[in-house]
């Protein structure tokens, strides 16, 4: 998936993905000074955290290259955008599935207050996030039956799981003023050193305009014996403070350094109020209702009291502001924690892979009870990963990719032959590793190729490119319909695909991603086992 550019170990790292992955060096006076204040606290240096090993601190890596942001529009739709077989929406709002029995065949969608719709004979793929996919199963009728009783929405499929177990990173971001002059982002982007900034951004997409937001970071055990880090801690290079139109750059020189647990355990929800596509759903994070979330993230914030204030940052003469010096008990932390919190936009969870009863796609993101749907976003995974979320999300993309490409196997080949001819197949298929929305059969009244299409995204930009595409490709190995209702189509059977992944931002990301890895183990199991 990634094209990772630095240095690092090729059993761990990509190199010819289309997801051009960046990592800065720790030049600037003031990271190599947080590398050493963490190096006294005991947290050392650890170059590549996507590795064999997490734990430290180091540069972020980010999905930025060329100074340029590595969306899934820019790296996986842009290559593709002028394919016959593509069709692009914009401003196209979903506003449910077409359900035949327990089939899902298309969806219904708007554009400019028309209402149309979009046929599939063989599967609807939904990527709309951790909120909208489940707010689309409800309106669908697919979810709880009392709940969606109560909203007159008729039941068409019980599924308890759709909406729940909504999880996010819930992170105080702790403030550090500098007495410094000229070393934090607040002194060096002001007056004529933001049009130093502009201008180095311009002329050679370098400097802070080219970075991410949190340039630094660590990874960190909350106590000994842990297997694997379980907080986080992220530096951005300056303060913020609120205005009445959002967050605006401090006049104030100084640092923010958020901590937070890793993998929260607080589960939320996330439920339709009316059967309107327009009307948001609500959302209930719950966040720290779980005990242990709570000692950790004020385990958190102690480490980042004890970085900032070791012996290596006195030269910059740094004060804390927040949670502020005098906060010193637990209790004293959490109670500030409670107040200044905030969502790092990480929300996953509300429509889980698993085989349990909270379920709702299976280990190859169909929905468990209707045929013909699968689910590809953020909204799977079944908890939060080992860091942020999106290129988490674009593998999910790929994953689900790779699983509707797949062509019927030859029955005449034994288990290995078939799994060494679906990948060549695949690798030289027309398929594009996006996100699917649609696969159909090819009842549209044109040539095999471009039919119709489907929606998913409501804006316009980049950010939210929903994708159709109708693809009229011919199965590969060109076998009749099989039972196995994934690939069950013949030679007749074109795909429809939609939805870019739509990851409208490219951001500092974490590869490492316990739950997610699990899945593909157990997809790739299960994919030879269909063989
Ligand atoms: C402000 C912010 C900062 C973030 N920072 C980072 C970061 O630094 N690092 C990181 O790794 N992650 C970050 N994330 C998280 C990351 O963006 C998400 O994890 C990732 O985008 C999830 O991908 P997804 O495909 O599940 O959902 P999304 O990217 O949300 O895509 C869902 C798409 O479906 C569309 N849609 C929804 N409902 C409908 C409908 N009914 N009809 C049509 N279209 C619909 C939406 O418009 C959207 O385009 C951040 C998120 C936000 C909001």
């Amino acid at each position: 998936m990634e094209s990772y550019a630095g240095e690092g170990d090729y059993a761990f790292r990509g190199r010819e993905g289309p997801l051009r992955v960046t990592n800065p060096e720790p030049h600037d006076p003031l990271f190599a000074t947080i590398i050493k204040a963490a190096a006294q606290v005991g947290i050392q240096h650890n170059p590549d955290y996507n590795g064999v090993s997490q734990e430290g601190v180091a540069m972020s890596q980010a999905t930025i290259a060329g100074g340029r942001r590595m969306s899934t529009a820019r790296c996986y739709l842009d290559p593709v955008r002028n394919r016959w077989n593509l069709q692009i929406e914009t401003k196209a709002l979903t506003e449910g599935l077409v359900l035949d029995g327990k089939r899902c065949t298309g969806v219904r969608y708007s554009v400019g207050g028309e209402v149309r719709e979009a046929r599939a004979a063989r599967a609807v793929v939904v990527s709309a996030g951790a909120f909208n996919s489940p707010q689309l199963l409800e309106l669908s009728g697919i979810g709880q039956p009392e709940r969606l009783r109560n909203l007159g929405i008729e039941v068409r499929h019980e599924l308890p799981g759709v909406g729940e177990n909504l999880r996010d990173h819930y992170v105080p971001r702790t403030r550090w003023l500098v007495g410094k002059k000229g070393i934090t982002f607040n002194d060096r982007a002001r007056g004529l050193g933001l049009a130093h900034q502009v201008l180095r951004y311009a002329l050679f997409r370098q400097g802070m305009l080219a970075m991410t937001g949190a340039p630094i970071r660590a990874f960190v055990c909350s106590r000994e014996g842990l297997e694997a880090p379980d907080l986080m801690l992220g530096w951005i290079p300056m303060l913020f403070e609120p205005s009445p139109r959002g967050p605006k750059i401090s006049r104030q020189s100084g640092l923010t350094l958020y901590a937070h647990a890793m993998r929260p355990e607080s589960k939320g929800s996330v439920h339709i109020t009316a059967a309107d596509a327009r009307r948001p759903p609500a959302i209930n994070f719950n966040f720290l209702s779980s005990p242990p979330d709570a000692e950790l993230t004020v385990r958190a914030v102690r480490i980042a009291r004890s970085i900032m204030t070791a012996p290596a940052m006195t030269p910059l003469q740094v004060s804390e502001t927040a949670p502020g010096a005098d906060r010193t008990t637990d209790d004293a932390i959490l109670d500030w924690v409670k107040k200044a919190a905030e969502t790092t936009y990480h929300p996953v969870g509300t429509c889980k892979m698993g085989s349990d009863p909270m379920a709702v796609v299976d280990a190859q993101l169909r929905v468990h009870g209707i045929a013909g749907l699968r689910i590809a976003d953020a909204s799977i995974m079944p908890t939060l990963a080992s860091g942020n979320t999106n290129a988490p999300s674009i593998m999910i993309g790929e994953k689900a990719a790779d699983w509707c490409s797949i062509p019927q196997p030859d029955p005449s080949l034994n288990a290995n032959d078939r799994f060494r001819r679906v990948g060549g197949a695949r690798r030289s298929s027309l398929f594009h590793p996006l996100a699917l929305l649609v696969e159909g059969r090819n009842n549209a009244p044109a040539s095999p190729g471009l039919r119709q299409c489907v929606s998913l995204g409501s804006t316009p930009s980049p950010a939210s490119i929903i994708v159709a595409v109708w693809h009229g490709i011919r199965s590969a190995s060109g076998h009749s319909p099989a039972a196995d209702d994934r690939f069950g189509g013949s030679t007749d059977t074109g795909l429809a695909y939609a939805s870019i992944a739509s990851h409208s931002l490219s951001f500092d990301h974490r590869l490492r991603f316990r739950a997610p890895l699990t899945a593909i183990a157990s997809a790739f199991r299960c994919q030879r086992e269909a063989l």
